[in-house]
């Protein structure tokens, strides 16, 4: 099998790792095609495409775009965009733009709850108010002493319905999969069940993203427990949905696996990168 890793971060968004460090770990680890999927932006496609031609391992460019889906917030990985197209570029300015408004208020709240000068430690981490993002807060309330780690810090006041959650509309659904498409790209559901959606609700959105013209989910990722695999194996086959793998990997110490370590995909999925020549 050709190892696929199709999601991962690097300091263009929420990573720790620079787009050329990401991909030398990525030649370490055994991957043979990594795809970088910054949050919301193209910034790292570039340095990451010249790594990996030196690396001698495939490029995959990707994106991760925020979506509001009602009060829902999902992720949607679009793979093998074009960096160049400007509907895509534009898309991701306007997305970027709400990021550090967002910032200020997650800030205030947590000020409020007796942690000031959140929003300079978040900011002195992030590197730019548009990438200011809930991973750099809590970075910052680790070293700050308030958290154990990270993890703690989204438990405790950083995850939907926690104390510093703020409430925010990203793109609309149809926005993201038509950017992705019009970048010349694939739209993917990144890691479906970490979404809290009823069954009918789960069903809809699916639904709703095929109609769009969206064509995988993520089934193996390191956003998923091991024992999710198979319920997102069996939604994918229902739904006649392709398949991706991808580690989710935003750094060390932080991420759960390295990437291209995760398990196969089941021999009865289609990958995503099946139509792709390589
Ligand atoms: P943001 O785009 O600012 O809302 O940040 C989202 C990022 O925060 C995700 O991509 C993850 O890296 C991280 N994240 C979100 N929820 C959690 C959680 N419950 N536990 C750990 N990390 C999380
Ligand atoms: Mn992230
Ligand atoms: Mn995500
Ligand atoms: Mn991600």
């Amino acid at each position: 099998m050709d190892n696929f890793d199709l999601h991962n971060h690097s300091t263009a968004s929420d990573g720790l790792l620079s787009p050329t460090q990401l991909i030398q770990l990525a030649a370490r680890t055994g991957v043979d095609a990594i795809a970088l999927t910054d949050h919301d932006t193209t910034a790292g496609l570039e340095e990451a495409q010249d790594a990996a031609r030196a690396a001698g391992i495939a490029f995959v460019p990707g994106v991760e775009i925020s979506v509001s889906w009602g009060s829902t917030t999902l992720h949607i990985v679009g793979l093998n965009v074009d960096r160049g197209s400007e509907v895509l570029a534009r898309g991701l300015d306007s997305i970027r733009d709400g990021r550090f408004g967002r910032a200020q208020r997650i800030a205030a709240e947590l000020e409020r709850l007796g942690m000031p000068g959140t929003l300079e430690g978040a900011l002195a981490l992030a590197g730019s108010e548009a990438k200011l993002s809930r991973t750099h807060f809590a970075r910052h309330l680790v070293r700050a002493g308030h958290v154990k780690d990270a993890q703690a810090a989204f438990d405790k006041y950083l995850a939907q319905g926690k104390p510093a959650y703020v409430a925010h509309r990203w793109a609309t659904l149809e926005n993201a999969v038509s950017w992705i498409r019009a970048a010349g790209g694939i739209a993917v559901i990144a890691h479906p069940g970490r979404y809290d959606l009823k069954p009918m609700m789960r069903h809809e959105m699916l639904r709703e993203f095929r109609e769009l013209g969206g064509a995988a989910i993520e089934v193996v990722t390191g956003s998923h427990r091991p024992e999710e695999y198979a319920t997102w194996q069996r939604v994918a086959l229902e739904h006649g949905f392709l398949a991706s793998r991808g580690a989710d990997y935003h750094g060390p110490g932080e991420s759960a696996c390295e990437p291209g370590t995760l398990p196969a995909l089941h021999a009865s999925l289609t990958p995503v990168w099946s139509q792709w020549a390589h």
